[in-house]
């Protein structure tokens, strides 16, 4: 494997308190300018960020595991991508592909079309975030189907936007009080090995959630099936073998588009470029943003060629979407993520962590679950000796890796799932380090 050389010392150092005095200053600034409904996971201002560290306003190096939500897996100053959105935006910043279109554009989407699971025809269409990309995929959908109705499932997160805030399960705080929401959207049972009775099948589960649509709905009324294939904010479930591939097979037959919402997923992340593979799936259009651009807001929907040439001409699109310093990131980051085999590390960073992790749970009965897929791994706490979601402990372990030095998210319906989203280059002895102060803030947390 390609060595990766780094800007920044690629350490954990604390040279005062978190938050630090200049942290604190901003939080000030922040609270009298700043909306109030825009939070924060950490309590500290980045200055600088590279590799696998995020360096604080106060000179503070943290370890990072989140990567920006999956999204600086090339790192948060990848060289080429620095180097290649400085080139374009030295010629120019934006024609809109609209009016004006762009050659980086282009080659995008045949990038896309070349990495994205399937080799059939393909078309994609850029635009800026994940939400946005959903909405586009439901879009073609209907369009393409002549259907109304979306099936979505328990836990699972599309976006912000009122579409996407309907496609997504968790009320609080994503959809208290913002209603109405879209309608004709129908919400199944998941997969979720842990929570499900014991030895029910992927095949099973999806059968479960086929035969209440087929009830509840018609399979002829459904335009699109779309699902997450191993969910991100409801908790990094990872459906059992066999319910992918069972959706999608009933799907096929049935007429109904299948959507993989591979925005959190996507680019490598969980060992593959994409998620789909692992169960050899081909999804109908797929859904990515997150990974994309190495952390410039980008979002692609690329999908089967009949279905996406179905829509007219002018009826997707958007003033920004696939801008030229954006589409630039892009192609430099798909460069770095091969240069550097990104999804067979994203494989290592998942041995390395797992086995420790899993070392862990034999010890401390708290952690009910370590489960994930590459460079995506979740951490299920629990009140010993039961099911039950603790998310005091999960917001405790967070707390005590951050005031150490490392930055950790979670997640999860129940909030009780600490997730580890490290970029993808980070190095063997920052990640073993990073997953002692995480051992260390478990124990510690979870003894008192
Ligand atoms: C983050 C996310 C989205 C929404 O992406 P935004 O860029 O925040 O709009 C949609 N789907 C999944 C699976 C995500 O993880």
């Amino acid at each position: 494997m390609r060595t990766i050389s780094y800007r920044l010392p690629q350490e954990r150092a604390l040279v005062t308190e978190l938050p630090g005095p200049k942290s604190i200053e901003l939080a000030a600034r922040r609270r009298a300018a700043v909306a109030a409904g825009v939070g924060s996971s950490v309590p500290v201002y980045a200055a600088d960020a590279d590799g696998g560290v995020v360096v604080d306003v106060d000179g503070n190096s943290l370890i990072d595991l989140g990567a920006g939500i999956a999204v600086t897996s090339v790192g948060a100053s990848d060289p080429r991508v620095a180097a290649a959105v400085r080139e374009q935006v030295g010629r120019f910043t934006h024609t809109c592909f609209m009016v004006t279109p762009y050659e980086s554009y282009v080659q995008v989407a045949e990038e896309l079309a070349a990495l994205t699971p399937g080799d059939h025809d393909k078309r994609t269409a850029l635009f800026n975030s994940g939400a946005e990309a959903v909405e586009n995929a439901i879009k073609v959908a209907r369009l393409a189907t002549g259907r109304d109705a979306v099936v979505a499932f328990d836990h699972a997160y599309h976006g912000r936007t009122n579409l996407t805030m309907a496609l997504t399960a968790k009320s609080v705080p994503y959809k208290k009080n913002f209603g109405p929401f879209a309608p004709e959207i129908y919400r199944m049972p998941m997969s979720y090995p842990f929570r499900d009775e014991a030895g029910l099948t992927g095949e099973q589960a999806a059968r479960r959630a086929i035969s209440r649509i087929e009830n509840q709905i018609g399979a002829e009324s459904v335009a699109a099936v779309i699902v997450e294939p191993i969910q991100g904010e409801g908790g990094f479930i990872v459906p059992a073998t066999g319910f992918l591939p069972t959706l999608v097979a009933w799907a096929r037959s049935n007429g109904v588009v299948f959507i993989a919402d591979e925005v959190q997923t996507g680019f490598a992340r969980t060992g593959s470029w994409f998620a789909c593979e692992d169960e050899r799936i081909v999804p109908d259009i797929i859904a990515m943003a997150k990974g994309i651009a190495g952390g410039l807001p980008l979002s692609a929907i690329t999908g089967r060629a009949d279905l996406l040439d179905k829509v007219h001409v002018g009826g997707l699109g958007g003033t920004y979407g696939g801008n030229p310093v954006v589409c630039a990131a892009a192609l430099a980051a798909f460069a770095t993520m091969r240069e550097f085999e990104l999804p067979a590390r994203a494989r290592r960073i998942g041995e390395i962590a797992t086995r420790r992790l899993r070392a862990l749970a034999e010890e401390v009965p708290a952690v009910g679950d370590v489960r994930g897929r590459g460079a995506m791994i979740a951490i299920e706490l629990v009140v010993p000796g039961t099911t039950e979601p603790d998310a005091y402990l999960t917001r405790a372990v967070a707390a005590n890796a951050l005031e150490q030095g490392v930055i950790v998210l979670t997640c999860g319906t129940y909030g009780n799932v600490i997730r580890l989203l490290p970029p993808l280059v980070i190095g063997d002895d920052l990640l073993e380090d990073a997953l002692t102060v995480l051992d260390g803030a478990i124990r510690a947390a979870a003894s008192v």
